[in-house]
């Protein structure tokens, strides 16, 4: 392959940061654009030094300028867990809507392709499962979640109507839940929640009865997904996630179980809006992409567990 030039939006963030590792392992120059929102310094600190590698602190719902010649823009700007919904409530609208048409219109200047993070938010609190791509999803608009999931489904419409009306090469991914190492402990998020309460001996705190079902995919996974969407012509959205389904209690289980905690499973109030199934239809991505997950919940969880352990976050 060619060596690219890259822009990644939210490039310090926990998906966005392995992108940027990907991308400079293969030789690739990568410009890394995040206001550390929710991103971190520490994710791509390492490549700091390096000369294919730029970090530029910057909020995407402004006008956005790239110095040179781009040929791939990645659009992953954005705060992601539902702990963020209400705090950012409007960040999250603006850099959907915002930062996606920024985003948009520099592709268009710079002939570059263009990759939108999408959300299997998209689908709600779905009614059809799994979740196919062609499904159209049911989201309350005005709840805590809408503002993520209608952002997030602004930018698809966003970017399908670039890429109709100015025929930039655009793609969707719909990125189901995805975890692994660099999550951040607070996210706020199931993963990073039970794991940092299982390793501190202190309860897990199951919302609702734990019934609820999640699939769940690791990062390494869900990068090669990325990768390989990127080179393929499909303009429509892509599911991309885990196909084995959990419940909320079966993963608090495993993942006491997994940190060999003492830790105790208790029950809270469940969220606004919040789905009571998810699961992805990958039929397409096995169709087009030859792509699905390859590690095992049990095998992720491990990794992401000592992860934790190790960088001393929990
Ligand atoms: N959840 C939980 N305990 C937590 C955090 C989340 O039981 O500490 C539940 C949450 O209510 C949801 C599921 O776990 O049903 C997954 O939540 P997460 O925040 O990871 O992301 P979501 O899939 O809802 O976007």
């Amino acid at each position: 392959m060619l060596s690219m030039r890259l822009l990644i939006t939210g490039g310090a963030g926990f998906i966005g940061s392995h992108l940027c590792d990907l991308f400079l392992h293969q030789g690739h120059e990568v410009i890394c654009m995040d206001n550390l929102l929710t991103g971190r310094k520490a994710n791509v600190s390492k490549h700091f030094g390096n000369p294919r590698f730029t970090f530029v602190c910057y909020d995407v719902t402004h006008y956005i300028h790239v110095d040179g010649p781009l040929d791939y823009i990645l659009h992953f700007a954005s705060p992601a867990s539902p702990a963020d919904f209400e705090r950012l409530a409007i960040r999250i609208l603006k850099v959907g809507a915002l930062g996606t048409h920024k985003a948009l219109g520099l592709a268009r200047a710079k002939g570059a392709r263009f990759l939108l993070a999408s959300t299997s938010e998209v689908y709600g609190d779905p009614l059809s499962h799994p979740q196919r791509e062609d499904y159209r999803g049911n989201v309350n608009p005005i709840g805590v979640r809408g503002v993520y999931d209608e952002a997030k489904r602004f930018a698809e419409a966003m970017t399908m109507a670039y890429h109709r009306a100015h025929g930039v090469d655009t793609r969707i991914v719909r990125i189901f839940n995805t975890y692994g190492e660099r999550m951040r402990a607070d996210d706020g998020r199931a993963i990073p929640n039970f794991i940092t309460q299982a390793l501190a001996g202190r309860p897990l705190i199951v919302y609702g009865d734990g019934r609820q079902t999640r699939s769940i995919c690791y990062i390494g996974d869900m990068i090669q997904g990325i990768a390989r969407l990127m080179e393929a012509p499909i303009n429509t959205p892509v599911n991309l996630g885990n196909p084995h389904e959990l419940s909320m209690l079966e993963l608090a289980r495993t993942i006491v179980a997994l940190s060999r905690s003492s830790s105790r499973i208790v029950f809270g109030e469940l969220p606004q809006d919040d789905p009571k199934v998810r699961l992805p239809d990958i039929t397409k991505a096995r169709q087009l992409l030859q792509w699905e997950p390859v590690v095992g919940a049990e095998t992720g969880l491990q990794r992401t567990i000592d992860w934790f352990r190790r960088t001393g976050i929990a």
